[in-house]
């Protein structure tokens, strides 16, 4: 893990752990504690949610808040505190920290084409979650997604795609046979909504850290859809 991720550059995490600075979790798994962390973050799940979608909403509004960016970089150079993690696709139009209004220091952030959890997403939403403590897991879609187009492409089609990119669709196709099987007038934006809620699902489920946090009511995970075209987010 990174120096940025707050683990100060001359303590090993052996170091770390041997301080008495674990973090017990449900089921007895112990992550270790950033170093420098303030008290457990102050917003719910849920008030987390609202603080993304206000953010959204001057972003649509062409209304986002003013940044001293230099003062922010100062103040978090020490340590992180995110208030929300957010899974989003790769795809250049859709940026998080845009698209909510926040700024460096505010969300944590896991991006792969298709915006779906695999093992190192996994492990990096549980860091987020557990170690940097923020409530709140968004997993966002987005109208016209590329990725889910190609899946698409690949079920229907069989069509072959080059290098690793198998094994991206690979991720996405439990998402269009979900789709599918609604039989949907729109199977894109249908498939788009499924592979969010499946992914919601997943990392719901995804034991024991997230799942032992969400059953202890410490992590809320959402899902959500960014328009390409007005900049919304809708929540599913
Ligand atoms: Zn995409």
């Amino acid at each position: 893990m990174c120096d940025s991720c707050a683990f100060p550059a001359s303590s090993s995490r052996r170091t770390f752990l041997k301080a008495g600075a674990g973090l017990a979790l449900a089921g007895g798994l112990a992550l270790p504690r950033p170093a420098l962390a303030q008290p457990a973050a102050s917003l719910s799940g849920e008030e987390a949610l609202k603080r993304l979608m206000d953010g959204n909403a001057r972003y649509v509004a062409n209304a986002p808040d003013q940044r001293d960016f230099s003062a922010r970089r100062a103040a978090l150079s020490r340590s992180q505190h995110p208030f929300a993690s957010i899974v989003s696709c790769a795809d250049s139009r859709v940026a998080p920290e845009l698209a909510f209004d926040q700024g460096a220091g505010d969300l944590f952030v896991v991006r792969v084409a298709g915006n779906f959890v695999n093992q190192d997403g996994l492990a990096s939403l549980e860091f987020g979650a557990a170690v940097l403590r923020s409530q709140l897991i968004l997993v966002l879609g987005h109208t016209s997604c590329g990725a889910i187009a190609a899946a698409i492409d690949v079920v229907r089609n069989n069509t072959q795609l080059p290098g690793h990119l198998p094994q991206l669709i690979d991720a996405i196709k439990p998402a269009v046979h979900a789709a599918d099987a609604g039989k949907p007038a729109d199977m894109l934006a249908a498939t788009i909504a499924a592979n969010v809620r499946l992914n919601v699902e997943k990392l719901k489920t995804s034991t024991p850290v997230l799942a032992g946090l969400v059953a202890e009511k410490k992590l809320t995970v959402a899902g959500g859809v960014y328009d390409l075209a007005t900049g919304k987010v809708t929540l599913l």
